[in-house]
């Protein structure tokens, strides 16, 4: 992006207002005297280009076409659904790992109400690294999980996993969820996409955030109604965590492209230890809620225990949520 500056116009001037708002500029050089065009540098703030051109002294901005035009229009809105909504109070989304039988899901839905979550979370087809752990129920899952969430006035989150069960897994969920690992499985999100449901978009564990964004492009030019970005934590060096729970992108997904994020703290810590202050942060920085792995028995799950919390501490991650009924305005730019 680049700003042509009027000839009569003091070019100090006009680079101390940009400075004001956020936008960083650097004069671009040009042959037989000072610049009189200036470069909008990357970590400039988003600011509006009729901001921009209100500021005496701007001629003309040029802006090169954005690649992600329906990611553009997302920003600002918040997701209003039948009976439920994402982006004016925080919520918490939360369940086990796997749905492992109906009595365990059943009892996982009471954990979860009773902590004051809108969503259940389950995975009824499950990626998993080794082709002998457990890989879900698939169809009687998905029956298990919506009757559960159903008996406790909750929504459904749940991970679709292949084109061949997209239409399966449409019916049974308010929310799909693309796992990590299937970020850029461009097939797939476009199946998703095509059924218009809204989708829980996980970043890739080495997906710059401008590939993640990009996915979402894919899934909403394919038909979806909103895509909800969630941060579940990159692939690091450091060993006490599983991942590194980036909220520097939720920051920017949140302040800069105003779009609507989830924070996955279980997968980005994979210890039930660091949940609670994670969730915090999270909510912090504004996220717009929290996606957390819970089991009434996580000593016998069978994926992901040690990150699964338990009734005394899904109660504490519950509280967070009652003193945010209303949240304050997040301060950005581009308003
Ligand atoms: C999950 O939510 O259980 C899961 C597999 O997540 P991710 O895709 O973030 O690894
Ligand atoms: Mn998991």
């Amino acid at each position: 992006m680049w700003i042509t500056v009027k000839k009569d116009a003091d070019l100090s001037d006009v680079k101390a207002s940009l400075t004001e708002l956020g936008v960083w500029t650097q004069s671009l050089q040009q042959e037989g005297g000072p610049g009189r065009s200036l470069a909008i540098l990357p970590h400039s703030a988003a600011v509006s280009s009729e901001r921009i051109l209100k500021i005496p002294g701007i001629d003309q901005l040029f802006a090169a076409e954005s690649r992600m035009p329906k990611v553009d229009a997302q920003s600002g809105q918040i997701l209003q659904e039948e009976n439920w909504t994402l982006g004016q109070a925080p919520i918490l989304m939360a369940g086990p790992c796997g749905v492992e039988s109906e009595q365990q899901i059943h009892q996982a839905a009471e954990l979860v109400a009773n902590a004051g979550a809108t969503f259940l979370r389950g995975g009824a087809f499950k990626p998993r690294s080794s082709p002998y752990s457990f890989c879900g129920f698939g169809q009687e899952a998905l029956v298990w999980l919506r009757e559960a969430a159903d008996s406790h006035d909750l929504k459904v989150v749940t991970e679709l996993l292949s084109e061949q069960n997209v239409d399966q897994v449409a019916k049974y969920t308010d929310l799909i969820q693309i796992g990590s690992r299937n970020m850029q499985n461009f097939a797939l999100l476009k199946a998703a996409g095509q059924t218009g449901v809204p989708v829980l978009l996980k970043r890739g564990m080495a997906a710059t955030v401008e590939d993640w964004m990009l996915s979402g492009e894919h899934l909403l030019a394919a038909g979806s109604r909103h895509v909800v970005f969630c941060e579940r934590g990159i692939q690091s060096y450091d060993q006490p965590f599983r991942n590194l729970l980036d909220l520097s992108a939720v920051a920017l997904l949140k302040h800069v492209h105003k779009q609507l994020v989830i924070v996955d703290p279980s997968h980005g810590a994979g210890r039930k230890d660091l949940i609670l202050p994670l969730s915090k942060a999270a909510l912090a920085v504004g996220a717009d809620g929290l996606l957390v792995e819970a089991h009434p028995n996580p000593g016998q799950a069978r994926s992901d225990g040690p990150q699964a919390l338990q009734e005394e501490d899904l109660n504490r991650l519950g509280t967070l949520f009652e003193q945010s009924e209303k949240r304050a305005p997040t301060l950005c730019l581009k308003d």
